[in-house]
């Protein structure tokens, strides 16, 4: 793979983090994981990363992380080794010895203001940006994120929006695909093209809890059998549909760095707010988030399916069944519709 569409401007990011710093600086912020995950051929990027020593059982993000790294000459990333994954600190370590240039970035476990102000503030010493200036860029990430916003609402109310595309746009909200004013013309282009749609009706209300799924075509197989995604709870997070003017208090209300007790709200709020019939928790082979389907399960009140991905490709048999299983129980459920 060619390293020639990034640049000396360009950072990779192993995590979601402040991007109105990067783009306050003039960098070209890069989601390592949509990197990996869009890539032709990802599995082969999970075998080079084992042939460099990463044991099978590390998970699959980790070791794609580490090849698209490799492969696109990336010199500089900015680790999230607090709030995210323990594997990320032994990753940066690893990405250091290499000669790429590592900053951290810690979300404070205590969900404290001062000491995400201090993450904050050090990342924009570390790049040289003033603070008014991260206050401007994010006076301009945030008319996208209330286009974002917009979606979501087209995706859950108006109901033309599929779980995939709601997915698509969310996902790549970690870093605007590098490039905001593209990202938010092609939002433009998109809403255009649901004018000309019809909303959908009689289908089961899904929620998607969990990291965004390792497999291509989930959420094809999820209309296939009759339901629709219609809350991706990890992804509206990266998107921060927070109406906020303070930055630090936008990613003190980004639920995913910190405990469960903010993500059980968001969800909770979710269930009520969009009527889902059901959930569908996806967790990745290896992560320490598995344990965290007990909780899910003990307060949730709708019905949960756990799925497990491990790496990257196409659903596989078993898991298809399983899903349809679930859809079929929740159209029972759900009554005379169907
Ligand atoms: S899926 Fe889990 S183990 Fe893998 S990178 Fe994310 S947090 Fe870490």
């Amino acid at each position: 793979m060619a390293g020639s569409e990034f640049t000396s401007s360009s950072i990779g990011l192993t995590s979601t983090i402040p991007v109105e710093i990067l783009f306050a600086a003039g960098l070209e912020p890069v989601d390592l994981n949509n990197l990996f995950i869009r890539s032709v051929r990802p599995e082969q990027l999970l075998i080079q990363a084992e042939s460099a020593g990463f044991p099978h059982n590390i998970c699959a993000w980790i070791k794609g992380i580490y090849s698209v790294v490799m492969n696109h000459g990336i010199t500089k990333v900015i680790a999230v080794t607090g709030g995210d994954c323990s594997n990320t600190i032994a990753l940066a370590e690893i990405l250091s010895r290499k000669g790429v240039q590592v900053i951290r970035f810690d979300f404070p476990s205590n969900r404290g203001r001062y000491e995400l102000t201090t993450q904050m503030q050090r990342l924009c010493r570390t790049f040289s940006v003033r603070w008014k200036d991260v206050e401007m860029s994010k006076k301009r990430l945030d008319r996208i994120r209330k286009k974002l916003g917009k979606l979501d609402t087209l995706t859950f109310q108006d109901n033309v929006v599929t779980g995939e595309e709601n997915h698509r746009f969310l996902v790549g909200s970690s870093d605007f695909g590098s490039d905001p004013d593209k990202y938010e013309m092609e939002l433009d282009v998109f809403f255009d093209e649901l004018k000309k749609r019809q909303p959908r009706k009689n289908e089961i209300r899904l929620g998607f809890l969990g990291v965004p799924p390792i497999f291509g075509n989930l959420y094809g197989y999820i209309e296939a059998f009759g339901g629709r995604v219609v809350y991706n709870e990890v992804q509206r997070q990266f998107s921060m549909p927070f109406e906020t003017t303070d930055i630090v208090e936008q990613y003190l209300r980004y639920t995913y760095p910190y405990g469960i007790e903010g993500r059980i709200a968001d969800i909770s709020q979710a269930i009520q707010e969009r009527s889902l019939d059901g959930l569908i928790h996806y967790t990745q082979t290896f992560c320490f988030r598995q344990l965290y389907d007990i909780i899910l399960r003990d307060v949730l009140p709708i019905p949960i399916l756990t799925l497990e991905g491990d790496r990257p490709g196409s659903l596989d048999n078993r898991t298809a069944i399983r899903l349809e299983t679930f859809l079929e129980m929740l159209k029972q459920k759900k009554g005379d519709f169907f």
